[in-house]
């Protein structure tokens, strides 16, 4: 038999009639890391949207009046290139710490995979482990069978739906969400509109879905990440790997013993069973293990009790278990994401210090672009929008930078704006035809805090033919 290359992913098909997978749960050093990841992230999803700050919630997608606040920022539609710049960085981020790590974002960070674990530890909690799961799927229905599933279905719902709730929360407001109630025949109700109705729903729906019954199929079938990773990994990325070389020819033996013509793996199928995917790591890496190290950590255990060096599957490189050469951490490809990143980030941070939070807008008046007043004086109408981007009240003093001759009109000598607030304010530009002359005339229109802090302008012409 010829070993399995480590690096090479064989995308063959999967069988997605296969049955339900009940992996025995395992613990060890990665695991440990793992749990402690996935709980962290769980619990920063759950208490972020309760966090306050300034008097309402630090973050909060409001997407209803367009507002997006994290923490001190307040984001409008206008800021596309921040919600923009933070997907491309997430997304450059994780590609590098890919071709470093491989799919170290699958195995302890995905919410997918967060949540089927938390889902499984309901079925071991109400069930067992994994050969009573096995068993209890084969048994025939019976009071027990259904009062076990009742109970599972039902904490399935439950956090399927805190999940929706929190989700929802991020956009509709904890505030709002959780304190919106009727009473219908004496029965509270909440009171929502009907888009957090059906937000709520389909999240619940996904996932309850996706974490008690995609499970697995989700990260093989769907989730793109899992396909084109092999176009990312290169022979000095991290994978789990077993070592074939050592490993074989496997098979078992009495304890205590190392029979000459056997390798280490002492065919346990410990690996097999606590593997989320199913697989069995000794064929290969395969498209379906999201380095998890559930495997590792299980074989070390078995290492330990049989007596022989842990490793048998362990983090490695390409390099390292198939060409016996020392992995490289320093090469261009992740130079040229880390480079690139540098850049990108830079250019957010710069952008971001830089960022006014205050926004003007000019346009003509269409109703009445150019007219000569009773006096003989040309005028000239423009709406100005101003958004006060801050999260404080502001008052605004306008003027005009133009050539002499022209000056501004308002009936306004401040605008006081709330924060988040935008207002269309009416003004005209007044010019006298003798000194001006004919032509278009460019005017800058300026608007300033009244305390001098923020100062934002945009140019226009005056229109004096
Ligand atoms: S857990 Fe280790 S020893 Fe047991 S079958 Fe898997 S590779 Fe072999
Ligand atoms: S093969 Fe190992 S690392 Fe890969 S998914 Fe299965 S248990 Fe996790």
């Amino acid at each position: 038999m010829s070993a399995p290359s480590p690096h090479k992913i064989p995308v063959h098909e999967v069988d997605a009639t296969k049955k339900r997978i009940h992996p025995r749960f395992t613990s060890g050093f990665y695991q440990r890391i793992r749990l402690f990841s996935m709980y962290f992230l769980m619990l920063l999803f759950l208490v972020l949207p309760w966090i306050r700050y300034d008097g309402r919630q630090a973050i909060w997608f409001d997407v209803p009046s367009q507002h997006y606040y994290v923490f001190g920022l307040t984001l409008f539609p206008q800021d596309f290139f921040f919600v923009a710049s933070f997907f491309i960085i997430a997304a450059f981020t994780l590609f590098m710490v890919t071709v470093y790590a491989g799919r170290v974002w699958c195995g302890y960070a995905c919410p997918q995979t967060i949540w089927t674990h938390l889902f499984q530890h309901v079925e071991k909690w109400v069930i067992g482990d994994r050969n009573k799961r096995i068993k209890f799927d084969k048994q025939p229905f019976n009071a027990e069978k259904v009062i076990k599933k009742l109970i599972i279905y039902t904490i399935w719902f439950l956090m399927a739906l805190i999940t929706a709730s929190t989700f929802v929360s991020y956009v509709a407001g904890t505030d709002f969400l959780y304190g919106s109630w009727q009473f219908i025949g004496g029965i509270p109700f909440p009171d929502w509109p009907k888009w957090v109705w059906v937000a709520m729903f389909i999240f619940t729906f996904a996932t309850y879905a996706n974490a008690a019954y995609m499970r697995e199929f989700m990260c093989i079938h769907i989730c793109p990440y899992g396909r084109f990773q092999s176009v990312m990994f290169d022979k000095d990325t991290l994978i789990v790997s077993y070592d074939y070389n050592r490993g074989e020819p496997r098979g078992p033996r009495k304890k205590g013993t190392h029979p000459d013509n056997l390798g280490d793996c002492i065919q346990c199928s410990l690996c097999v069973q606590v593997c989320p995917t199913g697989i069995d790591i000794r064929d290969g890496l395969q498209v379906e293990c999201i380095q998890c190290a559930a495997c590792l950590d299980a074989c070390n255990e078995v290492m330990d009790k049989v007596g022989y060096p842990r490793g048998l599957i362990r983090y490695t490189t390409e390099r390292q278990l198939v060409e016996n050469e020392k992995s490289r951490y320093l090469r261009p490809r992740l130079a040229a994401y880390v480079l690139v990143l540098s850049v990108l980030i830079g250019v957010v941070v710069y952008a971001l210090f830089d960022r006014v939070p205050l926004q003007i807008d000019v346009r003509g008046d269409r109703n009445q672009l150019s007219s000569t007043n009773a006096e003989g004086m040309i005028v000239n109408s423009y709406i100005i929008k101003v958004t006060n981007k801050t999260q404080q009240h502001q008052e605004y003093v306008l003027s005009i930078t133009a050539p002499e001759g022209l000056s501004l009109r308002t009936r306004l000598k401040t605008l006081p704006l709330e924060a988040g607030r935008s207002y269309d304010l009416p003004v005209s530009v007044v010019g006298d035809p003798k000194v001006v002359g004919k032509g278009e005339i460019p005017v800058t229109f300026n608007v300033d805090s009244i305390d001098g802090t923020y100062h934002a302008s945009r140019s226009n012409v005056f229109n004096s033919n």
